[in-house]
């Protein structure tokens, strides 16, 4: 038995490093013109290039290399003005080639660092070593037939950006996060669409376990290819479970690939881990090094969108936003371009909650996206006015909504048509507070008989009889003036 148990590490510290392959969302592959688009027929986006056939030569795609450059200048990085593509040579049957062309001592992107947002509503750096670009393999197909294997290559040769992390995890809920904002990142730039169940996105998971205190790195594994966010993290506790028990027992970690079987829910060894001189790397001698120049980078990096933690702080110092309420508006550009449009002229923090508890609350429960929202940020926008000028309670608010996400009508137009606009008439209220005094002679005698707690009792009463629209305000004063009386 091990002292390590789910979620909790007892003296042991998880640490964690990802390699995150991100396909570059581009209409053509990185060296070749064949299509890209995800779920065609079976090698019906194949060039000669992308089979290797004999003589085929590479010709770059200038549009992925600028995503690439995109992408580091979003995630705070370096960008290397001079960087090399190299041949890593191995055999697999979906590499035709026999080599994948990737770049080794030269990638188009060095160091930077990324903000991710923690559940108890800290923020942490992560440190990101590098970017490049390189070329995807095809897919051995081995369920199409009883005995026989087949190669599907439409991917062989789409670009993808593999982003290394620095070793600076801590636990599954951190890579989780940084995960989540790579994602939200590469979303905002349009760089890659993120989508890890078609495969755009998919993380090896480098892990390690040392004791608490030390500060030498322990022998870590490599576990390829997981494809989402809730796997990346069952295999962090999985091999950190099962790493602990062998170094608990005396024994050492090997230093392998490994696979994660989502079925069984666990890891199982690939294969020992190969060194980089067993790829024999060397400069591809069919590819130039790709320069740039200052004016080159500079000019994709003036045409940056706003970056979701750029968003963030904008949301949290303008409109007085949580740390929490930002993140989840800016979860989406979508969603933040909505909060933005709605909250325009009312209050920031009212409208973060309509968005965050009422509308997204409700799209979930209507399984709907905010794209389809039958409410407009324009009509939310309406209904946050008609609160903040007290034509309606927060309380009848939510009725309407209710009656727009239905109807798809303006909140005015619902307030209308069903007679909902607050009481504000101090006479009207003052006769309803006349009519339940009238009522409940007793409680209105255990009131002034020093029952205080019977307030409440009145306020619910004085406004059931308005059928909530009595302005909570005047029946508060009017009450209090008139039991005291
Ligand atoms: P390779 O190319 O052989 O996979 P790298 O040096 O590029 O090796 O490292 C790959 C990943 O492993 C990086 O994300 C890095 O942060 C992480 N990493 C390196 N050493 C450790 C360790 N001891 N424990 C956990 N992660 C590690
Ligand atoms: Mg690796």
């Amino acid at each position: 038995m091990s002292t390590y148990i789910k979620g909790e590490t007892g003296e042991w510290e998880m640490v964690i490093g990802l390699e995150v392959h991100a396909q570059v969302t581009s209409n053509s592959k990185l060296f070749s013109g064949s299509a890209t688009a995800f779920g065609a027929a079976p090698n019906s986006q194949v060039s000669l290039v992308d089979a290797a056939m004999p003589g085929m030569l590479p010709v770059i795609n200038e549009y992925c290399v600028e995503q690439a450059v995109r992408t580091g200048l979003g995630l705070n990085a370096q960008i290397h003005k001079t960087s090399v593509f190299e041949r890593k040579n191995y055999f697999y049957a979906d590499l035709p080639q026999g080599y994948q062309i990737s770049q080794y001592l030269h990638p188009i992107v060095g160091e930077g660092e990324i903000e991710i947002d923690l559940a108890d509503g800290t923020t942490r750096k992560i440190g990101i070593t590098r970017l490049h670009l390189e070329q995807d393999a095809g897919k051995s197909m081995h369920d199409q037939h009883p005995t026989k294997s087949y190669v599907d290559l439409n991917r062989s040769g789409n670009a993808l950006m593999e982003i290394v992390s620095e070793p600076d995890m801590r636990s599954p809920e951190e890579a989780a996060a940084y995960v989540s904002k790579l994602r939200m990142i590469v979303r905002y730039l349009g760089t890659c669409d993120g989508n890890m169940d078609e495969g755009s996105m998919r993380a090896d998971v480098n892990l390690s376990m040392r004791r608490k205190g030390e500060t030498e790195f322990g022998t870590r594994t490599e576990t390829k290819n997981v494809n989402s966010i809730k796997a990346i993290q069952q295999v962090i506790e999985f091999e950190a479970h099962r790493q602990v028990e062998i170094l608990e027992e005396g024994g050492e970690i090997v230093q392998e690939t490994r696979l994660w079987d989502p079925n069984k829910l666990e890891t199982r060894s690939m294969r020992s881990k190969e060194d980089a001189h067993d790829y024999r790397y060397f400069p591809d001698p069919d590819l130039l090094p790709l320069t740039f120049d200052q004016a080159y980078i500079d000019a994709i990096n003036d045409n940056l969108p706003e970056l979701p933690d750029q968003k963030k702080h904008r949301f949290m110092n303008d409109f007085g936003l949580s740390l929490y309420d930002a993140s989840v508006l800016i979860a989406e550009v979508s969603r933040a371009n909505y909060y933005e449009e709605a909250s325009k002229g009312q209050d920031p923090k009212l409208t973060a909650n309509w968005v965050i508890n009422e509308l997204l609350g409700a799209l979930n429960k209507a399984d709907l996206d905010l794209a389809d929202s039958p409410v407009s940020a324009q009509q939310l926008n309406q209904l946050v006015a008609r609160i903040g000028d007290n034509t309606i309670s927060g309380k009848i608010a939510k009725d309407v909504f209710a009656l727009m996400m239905e109807t798809g009508k303006d909140a005015d137009i619902i307030i209308e048509e069903k007679g909902l606009k607050q009481v504000t008439d101090t006479g009207a209220i003052e006769a309803l507070v006349d009519e339940v005094m009238a009522e409940n002679p007793k409680m209105v005698e255990d009131y002034r008989g020093g029952k205080d707690k019977l307030f409440g009792f009145f306020v619910g009463q004085v406004m059931k009889k308005s059928q909530g629209k009595a302005n909570p305000g005047a029946v508060n004063e009017l009450l209090k003036s008139k039991l005291s009386g």
